[in-house]
Order: C-alpha cells, then structure tokens, then sequence
C-alpha cells in the first residue's frame, strides 16, 4: 500500500501589489516559492486535495483597472474590456454582455455553483487553462490583454494560452470581446457535458458562434471544443469546411469525420480518447442541427 505523507499546514504570506509592473517585481524576486492569486477558489480547491500553497502568494486584487467592465475604442475596433479580476458573478449579471455575447454569459453559469462564482475571476478561470469559458472566448473571437513584464500585449486568446504555458509569470489583465457581427440569423451555442458537483473538468464542451445568410449559407463560423485536461482549442478544418457552404443535413452530417479527425483530446482515467472525440462529433452535429431544424 502506498504510504499518505500529510503535507504539513504551513500558511502562506499574501502580499497586495497595487500595480502590474509591483506584482512583476515580486514575482521575479521571489521567484518559484510565489504564485500569483485572484479569487482564490482553485489554489484553495487544490490545497483541500493536498497540494501545498506556495509560501508566498502575490494577489493581483488591489491592481487599479482589473476589476472594470468597459466599452473601448482600440485601433478603429470596439471591443468590451473585461478586467481579469472581474468576478464570474459579475460577468453572468452584466446585461450587455448577456444580450451581445451571451455565450460567454452561459458558460460562466456553469462554472460551480454561486458561492464560487462570487470569489472566482475570468481571469483565473482563463489561467486554470481548462477554465469553462475558454471554449466561449475562442468562439466569440476575444482577445486577451496580459504583461510581460515590459509591456502590455494584445492578442488572440490562442497566443495567450501557449505563451502562458510556456511562462507562468505573464499577467493577465483583461479579456476583450470584439463586437459582434450584426446578422439576423445567427449561430451561438455553449454546451458542457459532465459532473460539476464534485468538480472534475467537463467531459466535453463545445461552443459555436457565427451566422448564416437567408439562404443558409454559413459566414464567420468558429467552433471550440475543450473537456478533462485539454487545453480547448478550435476546430480549424471543421470551421473551413462550413465556411460559406449552404448547411444543408447531409453537409452537417459531413462534419463528423472531421471532427474525429482533428480532435485529439488526451484519455484519462474517467474516458478514453475515443469516446471524448465520439460525444463532441455528436455534439457539435446535433446541435448544429437543432439550428436548422426542418428549414433546409
Ligand atoms: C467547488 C469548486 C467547483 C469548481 N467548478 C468549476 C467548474 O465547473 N468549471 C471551471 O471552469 N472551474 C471550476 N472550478 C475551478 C475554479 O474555481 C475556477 O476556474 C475559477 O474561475 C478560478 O478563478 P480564481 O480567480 O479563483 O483563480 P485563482 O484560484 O486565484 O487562480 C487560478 C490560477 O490562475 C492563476 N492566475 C489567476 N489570475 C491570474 C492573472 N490575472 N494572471 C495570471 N495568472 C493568474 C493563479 O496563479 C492560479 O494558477 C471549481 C472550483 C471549486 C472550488
């Protein structure tokens, strides 16, 4: 049998930069015995399961501006800007967000349960990495904001989710979600499939975004796909092949082998590879379906 070593209760010394470039600092000083902190919610859900808080944990709360939801003009686009300290709750009860991007308002709804979602940000839910509203922001095309340590750079979600794996050390200190394509038919949807009660990551999620013409030709359509511990990620050939073809059943039904192919999620100990790929071709077909249901 496996002998259970506790891990001794050694509390941690928060400390509260009030800017970017003073959490950087700290970072770099004290280097792997800090981590930086927002809500909370996760570094304490991983301390209940028995891993070690860091001695020193660098929050990112007191830092003026990450805490705002605000409409900006950047470069001739107009965007949302949501600080990453902005707390899930507030995300779900913003009513622009719910009328232009309600996906995103879906996929914080199901995120825990209140409790959590009162103390944890968008921004430690970005970091988790397999957070539930990545698959959201990949779909609705947002971008992020984040500190390097000598600027602030903007990019696609995407660029920020591999530069942060490769350094940990980046902050990041917004998400920006461009305006919404005006159209009068459009595709949103946000799926999770899986237990939450005692969390483990979904099982699968899905989520797509974009519209049709009259004709039901799809334009601008992004699928994301994310569940266990794969970091979600789009469907790139999934998305050309519907790209500005008329969405008939038998096109939708085409997708399948598609989706197989280009998703490769990673088996664990609750499913295997296969029946992941197998319930998000499902997925994405039946609710894709469901859009057009009876009309084409
Ligand atoms: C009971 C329970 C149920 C849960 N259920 C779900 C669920 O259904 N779906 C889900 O997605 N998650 C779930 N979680 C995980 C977690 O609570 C959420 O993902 C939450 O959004 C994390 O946000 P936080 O602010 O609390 O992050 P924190 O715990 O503060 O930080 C999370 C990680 O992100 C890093 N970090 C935080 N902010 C930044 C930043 N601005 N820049 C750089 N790094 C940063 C931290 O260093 C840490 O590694 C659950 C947690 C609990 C306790």
């Amino acid at each position: 049998m496996v002998k259970q070593e506790k891990i001794p209760e050694v509390s941690s010394v928060v400390l509260r930069p009030t800017s970017i470039e003073e959490a950087w600092e700290l970072k770099k000083e004290i280097g792997t015995h800090a981590m930086f902190i927002s809500g909370g919610t996760l570094l304490q859900m991983k301390r209940e399961q028995g891993t070690a808080l860091h001695p020193y944990l660098i929050s990112l709360e007191k830092i003026d501006g990450m805490q705002e939801i605000q409409l900006k003009q950047i470069d001739s686009e107009h965007f949302l800007v949501i600080g990453a300290s902005v707390r899930l709750a507030d995300v779900r009860k913003h009513a622009l967000i719910k009328q232009e991007w309600n996906i995103l308002t879906h996929a914080v709804k199901e995120v825990a349960a209140p409790a959590v979602r009162n103390r944890a940000t968008i921004g430690g839910n970005v970091c988790y990495m397999v957070g539930d509203t990545i698959p959201a922001l990949l779909a609705l095309a947002a971008k992020a904001c984040w500190f390097d340590g000598n600027h602030l750079q903007i990019g696609e979600i995407e660029l920020f989710l591999q530069q942060y794996q490769l350094n940990p050390s980046l902050i990041l200190t917004a998400i920006m979600l461009p305006s919404q394509i005006l159209a009068e038919n459009k595709i949103n949807v946000y799926k999770k499939i899986g237990r939450r009660e005692a969390f483990i990551p979904s099982l699968v999620t899905v989520s797509l975004n974009g519209s049709f013409t009259s004709e039901f030709r799809a334009e601008h359509i992004r699928i994301a796909v994310g569940g266990g511990t794969y970091l979600p990620k789009r469907l790139i050939d999934c998305e050309q092949l519907l790209h500005g073809a008329v969405l008939t059943k038998e096109k939708i039904m085409s997708l399948y082998e598609t989706i197989i192919r280009e998703y490769n999620p990673a088996s664990d100990a609750f499913v295997s590879s296969e029946y992941r790929k197998m319930v998000a071709a499902n997925l994405i077909i039946s609710e894709l379906s469901s859009v057009f249901d009876g009309k084409v």
